[in-house]
């Protein structure tokens, strides 16, 4: 069965997306934590964040420039109706989360589920140019989600939701990979023309939740000076990391 090119694709694209799920991995191993840890951890997910979205930027004005720029701004526009969508809805709940803090979560999961889409068709669409192409691209999203769902887990635990969960949703997050990819893959020349544009629109909802919600949260938890330094050298460290794999 593994011989049949759809189940393969399958196969690497559902490994990427149960990596998002380490991310989580960590907190076992925390228990509490401080004020300023939280602020920390804020600043730490949006230096990830970032770096991913200018990632996916790069990546989609190797296919069009415009359509990339036009993606960003669709996101843009996406990302704040969602969040105003959200905000009218008070009584939301995610799991043991409720109010501000399930708006937040949801918000999140949102995002880094959205960016998935744009992600699967990329990886659907590279196993189209060849299985040693689509493997790589395997490896590289596998091991760049896990730092992703590190900042998943980051907002949704120190909120109040367990460990197992955090993980959870953030391999849920994740889950598009698979799904997009076999439809892309068989349909590559349907879905590359709408790649650019999809990654653009991923980067740009990824960027604002980052000013909007993980930044703000960073500075109300810990000084200026330590969210600022510590996204920095995250933007940096993950930027060498997604290099490095290259
Ligand atoms: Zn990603």
């Amino acid at each position: 069965m593994f011989d049949e090119p759809i189940f393969r694709v399958f196969t690497y694209a559902l490994i990427t997306a149960i990596t998002t799920g380490f991310g989580a991995i960590p907190f076992f191993f925390v228990k509490k934590m401080q004020k300023k840890w939280l602020g920390w951890s804020g600043a730490v997910a949006s230096g990830i964040m970032l770096a991913a979205s200018f990632r996916l930027i790069n990546e989609g004005i190797e296919y069009s420039l415009y359509r990339t720029l036009i993606g960003v701004i669709i996101g843009l526009v996406f990302i704040r109706l969602s969040q105003q969508w959200l905000t009218k809805h008070k009584d939301l709940s995610v799991g043991n989360l409720q109010g501000a803090n399930a708006r937040k979560a949801l918000l999140i999961i949102g995002v880094m589920t959205l960016h998935s889409f744009a992600e699967g068709v990329g990886l659907g669409v590279s196993f189209g140019g060849g299985d040693d192409f689509g493997l790589f691209m395997s490896a590289a999203i596998a091991v760049h989600n896990i730092p992703e769902g590190l900042a998943i887990s980051l907002v949704l635990i120190p909120k109040g939701m367990s460990t197992w969960k955090a993980a959870g949703w953030s391999i849920v997050s994740s889950l598009p990979q698979p799904f997009l990819a076999i439809p892309a893959f068989l349909f590559v020349s349907i879905f590359k023309p709408f790649l650019a544009i999809g990654l653009g629109l991923a980067a740009g909802a990824m960027i604002w939740m980052v000013f909007a919600d993980l930044l703000p949260d960073a500075l109300e938890n810990a000084k200026k000076k330590h969210v600022a330094s510590i996204a920095t050298i995250f933007i940096v460290l993950m930027m060498l990391f997604q290099v490095l794999l290259k």
